[in-house]
């Protein structure tokens, strides 16, 4: 489907490509992975096709709840129709659960719960490896101005609270996440890229297992096996009969 459309844009796990009409883009979900900066790479048949359908899900759960989003429609497995952004070049990231980079740069206790949870912004930039922002230097940067900074950490705890509760109806603790954010052609602030296994902390309720691509980081033998179990638990029974994952 997409031979025919031209490339935009290729990041690390998806591509994407133009669409019909001016304002929306084509997202191809890929099978690779990569971790640490992009130094740690492979590629797991079907991971695309997963994220494609966990992200889709999502989306939609956050279109429900009142958050503007850059997506359209899921056209098939691996390949979603999403309105096109003139993306701000930030990772933006909440923590519910003190792991991962924080512990490694801040004293917190180990898995201690953060109350009210932690919004974070990185600068969106390999040569500098993402450094994490204050609001002073993204403005003097020019990525973005303050009232754009606060619309952008109202929305993002706004998510937060609608997929903490709906994951963990799942099944799901969702520990952190990363969220890219860009403008329409209007100047609105929407939510862009995807929200998966490989932007997400996600433990099992129960055990406090690794749902997400932390299992990739570690070295872990069964990653692929996870993000199937996290499709299944996401994604209603139906679809992932419908779009033969
Ligand atoms: P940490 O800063 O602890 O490594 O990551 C915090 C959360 O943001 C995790 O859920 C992680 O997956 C996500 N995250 C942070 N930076 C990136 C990134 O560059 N790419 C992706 N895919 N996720 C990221």
């Amino acid at each position: 489907m997409n031979d025919s459309k031209k490339l935009m844009y290729a990041g690390k796990a998806k591509d994407i490509y133009e669409a019909e009409d001016d304002d929306k883009v084509i997202v191809i979900f890929r099978d690779d992975i990569t971790a640490g900066d992009g130094e740690k790479k492979a590629n797991f048949q079907g991971k695309g096709n997963c994220n494609s359908l966990i992200s889709s899900k999502l989306f939609e759960v956050l279109e429900e709840n009142g958050i503007p989003t850059h997506y359209l429609d899921l056209i098939e497995t691996g390949s979603v129709l999403s309105k096109k952004l003139q993306m701000i070049p930030l990772e933006v990231i909440a923590r519910n659960i003190a792991t991962g980079s924080l512990l490694k740069r801040f004293p917190f206790e180990k898995n201690q719960k953060l109350d009210p949870p932690i919004i974070q912004m990185d600068y969106k930039n390999d040569e500098y490896h993402d450094p994490m922002l204050n609001d002073e230097i993204t403005i003097a940067l020019g990525i973005a101005t303050q009232e754009d900074l606060d619309e952008i950490r109202k929305i993002t705890l706004k998510i937060n609270n609608i997929l903490s509760e709906f994951l963990k109806e799942k099944g799901i603790l969702l520990v952190d996440f990363k969220l890219e954010f860009g403008k329409d052609s209007e100047g609105n602030i929407i939510l862009g890229d995807e929200i998966s296994p490989d932007t997400c902390r996600y433990w099992d309720i129960k055990t406090l297992e690794t749902l997400d691509k932390d299992s990739f980081r570690q070295g872990q033998e069964n990653v692929m096996d996870i993000y199937e179990q996290v499709c299944a638990m996401i994604v209603d029974e139906k679809d992932i009969e419908r779009w033969e994952i």
